[in-house]
């Protein structure tokens, strides 16, 4: 789906086989749980999910799998620390209320599940009603995000999304009786859409009062159905330039509404940026639950990110962990902050020369202390955090 998609994670739990993968480990702050399960792929969508049948036994065993992980991960200690909560998918309010409340229940066992940790459950309008907002809000859930894409009908139907866009009125109406903390993810450079009506998606987004929309490029990704039709010329492959346009109409139009632009992708009201997301942008160690993902823990020394069937993702050293640390940075807009510089300066002697390039070609900026990117850095992204990945 959307916002933490790419944070996907296993059945099998790592709390078993990693409760402490390497001395002095910092504790975990996040957490993701993935729900691997849609009513029905869409066309573009490469993520590990699977459609299935809402009755199928599947869904009862994963639930079941999934809260034994919750609660062995509590009892080893690993949800103590933890200040933020992402179930993500695949779609999970299609896990439905019956088994979202046996999860969420698990949780609040098993960590201290208090109004200050951000809970986000990821919802598709058509599987997200009041009752079941409801019950999500009642079980600790404190901020939805809701995958609309477009609020027009034929770009849906082009995506091959099951859901129209009167049900993601409907459901951000319903959301609305319980949640203030309330995202958008709208997709641009979807077949058949226009400047004009890439616009009309984001007008209704502010209209609707939402806290928080991302904005992501469609990319045509290996092995979808999309990718097919491009190689048949069914389908006209992504145009950069118009979603570069689309990128900076987004900027416009949301900031012009008093959002503000925290992350390449992301806008909110101030104080309803995902924490969660900063999380991964700022080096916090997440523990991943549920099929396919990926943990990353820490110490001072090196960050490993493993699967949960334990095997080593990456292993970065101390002055890989900084070259990470400061790309991710150039992810947002707050840059990289005054000690993140000067410990890029003792560790990289190119630091100053590779930020002065960098300036030279307007892709990012000095504000005092702070390296920060600019738009046109944004728009550059693989030059820009790939400048700091060769460091
Ligand atoms: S709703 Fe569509 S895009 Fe989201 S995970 Fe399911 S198939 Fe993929």
């Amino acid at each position: 789906m959307g916002e933490a998609a790419d944070m996907r994670s296993s059945t099998q739990n790592p709390a078993e086989s990693f409760g402490q993968i390497m001395p002095g480990q910092d504790p975990y702050g996040a957490l993701y749980i993935h729900v691997p399960f849609c009513k029905q792929r869409c066309l573009y969508c490469d993520f590990t999910t699977q459609a299935i049948d809402h009755e199928s036994p599947e869904l009862r065993a994963y639930t079941d799998n999934m809260i034994l992980a919750i609660r062995r991960a509590g009892r080893t200690g690993l949800l103590g620390s933890l200040r933020t909560v992402y179930i993500g998918g695949g779609t999970p309010s299609f896990l439905g209320q019956k088994y979202l409340t046996e999860l969420l229940y698990t949780l609040s066992l098993s960590m201290h599940l208090t109004e200050d940790v951000e809970c986000t459950l990821e919802a598709n309008p058509d599987s997200l009603d009041e009752r079941l907002v409801r019950d999500l809000w009642a079980l600790g859930v404190n901020r939805l995000s809701i995958g609309v894409q477009s609020f027009n009908d034929d770009e849906l139907q082009a995506l091959g999304r099951i859901h129209s866009a009167q049900q993601a009125r409907d459901a951000i109406a319903a959301a609305k009786e319980r949640f203030t903390n309330l995202s958008l993810d709208l997709m641009c450079g979807i077949p058949k859409q226009t400047l004009e009506s890439f616009r009309a998606s984001l007008e209704e987004a502010i209209a609707l009062g939402v806290s928080h929309v991302s904005v992501y490029p469609l990319t045509i990704e290996d092995g979808t159905p999309f990718e097919a039709k491009v190689q048949s010329g069914e389908l006209a492959d992504t145009d950069p330039d118009f979603q570069a346009d689309c990128m900076e109409l987004a900027a416009e139009v949301l900031e012009a509404a008093g959002m503000q632009r925290y992350e390449v992708a992301s806008y909110a009201r101030p104080g309803f940026e995902c924490r969660h997301n900063i999380a991964y942008w700022t080096g916090v160690p997440y523990l991943g639950l549920g099929e396919g993902a990926v943990s990353m823990a820490q110490n001072a020394n090196e960050r490993v990110r493993f699967s949960a069937g334990g095997e080593v993702l990456d292993h970065l050293n101390a002055s890989e962990m900084l070259a990470e640390d400061l790309m991710l940075g150039m992810r947002m807009t707050q840059g990289i902050g005054p000690e993140l510089v000067s410990a890029a300066r003792t560790t990289f002697a190119r630091f100053d020369d590779v930020c002065g390039e960098l300036v030279e070609r307007k892709l990012a900026r000095w504000e005092g202390e702070r390296f920060v990117p600019t738009t046109r850095g944004w728009l550059c992204g693989n030059e820009l955090f790939g400048a700091f990945l060769d460091l």
